[in-house]
């Protein structure tokens, strides 16, 4: 796969139409300036300025999402899916002016499951590659059979799903502080997210769908193995799942978020090299910095795994949707 494009698949967007709206004093369906994080200058860069950056960290293409804050799952369908139309066709008009260095990930109104089907099959349509929701919908966990449609839908799209928290994560209810929220709680969600996907028995049913756990897939490649001991010494507690916690980690795809080397190595080790893609959180203040560098001179990496992580295992996972 030498010569396929290096692709950052975590990486977000925050949309014009937004930004218009809020700087000028207006709310926009509800948002204000607020909810943005437009205090981060690189949150406001047009395209043009992140291919600069791009080209300074080596990286070929962005997938890029619209930031998590978008996701408005608690306001009515109606706006929700009003947010979501405009943010998937900003996204789409990105990919359209600079196609050989964006993708996109669009956003769905996950509160209402046919809103959410119709969504996505407008947003595959117009050319995305797949979409970023949350690790629940005000609640919900993905072993709800109401997500059936969502999942059928996905692999009948060959919709790339993304899994991506929104404040407040789990960690909050216990402790606001030390931002242990994000830190702690972004990874907490991620392992909960894989729990109920696998004992909900939605891989199971899905054979096809393509999920990728950001951040690296939170604790997952850590907590498995005392999933499979639950599985083993209390079998009431299997709910759908056909086979043990573990055998499904490679059913999923995780990105590079993971900061060292020692924690990369084991990501590797536990999930399989080729389950691992380039993804950084860009422009969050949390992003991997100068993420391409870090996987070449990874001291922990072989050749052929840098080449599989940076390009073969991307231009897989994304060329059938293409
Ligand atoms: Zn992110």
């Amino acid at each position: 796969m030498k010569g396929s494009p290096i692709v950052d698949v975590h990486a977000h967007v925050t949309p014009r139409r937004f930004q218009e709206a809020v700087l000028s004093g207006r709310d926009w369906h509800g948002m204000t300036c607020e909810d943005g994080e437009l205090d981060n200058p690189k949150n406001r860069w047009a395209p043009e300025r992140r291919i600069e950056e791009m080209d300074e960290l080596g990286v070929d293409a962005q997938l890029v999402s619209p930031t998590d804050c978008f996701y408005q799952y608690d306001k009515a369908p109606g706006v929700t899916v009003a947010i979501a139309v405009e943010c998937n066709d900003e996204i789409v008009e990105i990919v359209r002016a600079h196609p050989r260095r964006f993708m996109g990930l669009g956003t769905l109104p996950m509160q209402d499951i046919g809103l959410t089907v119709a969504e996505m099959e407008r947003g595959m349509r117009l050319g995305l590659r797949g979409f970023m929701i949350d690790d629940h919908v005000n609640g919900r966990t993905y072993d709800d059979p109401g997500f059936e449609p969502l999942w059928e839908a996905a692999e009948r799209h060959h919709a790339f799903l993304l899994i991506h928290q929104y404040g407040p994560t789990t960690v909050w209810h216990r402790t606001p502080n030390y931002f242990l929220p994000n830190s702690v709680g972004n990874l907490v969600d991620r392992t909960l997210t894989f729990g109920c996907l696998v004992f909900g028995g939605v891989m199971d049913r899905h054979p096809r769908l393509r999920v990728c756990l950001a951040h690296a897939g939170g604790y997952v490649p850590y907590a498995v193995d005392r999933m499979d001991r639950g599985w083993d010494a209390f079998p009431k507690y299997r709910g759908k799942a056909l086979d043990r916690p573990s055998t499904y980690l490679s059913r999923f795809l995780y990105d590079t978020t993971a900061f060292t080397d020692r924690n990369l190595r084991f990501l590797v080790d536990a999930v399989g090299v080729e389950n691992v893609i380039l993804g950084t959180d860009w422009p969050a203040p949390m992003a991997v910095e100068d993420p391409v560098r870090k996987i070449r001179e990874s001291k922990v990496l072989t050749d052929s795994e840098r080449e599989a992580i940076l390009r073969g295992n991307v231009a897989r996972v994304l060329g059938k949707a293409a």
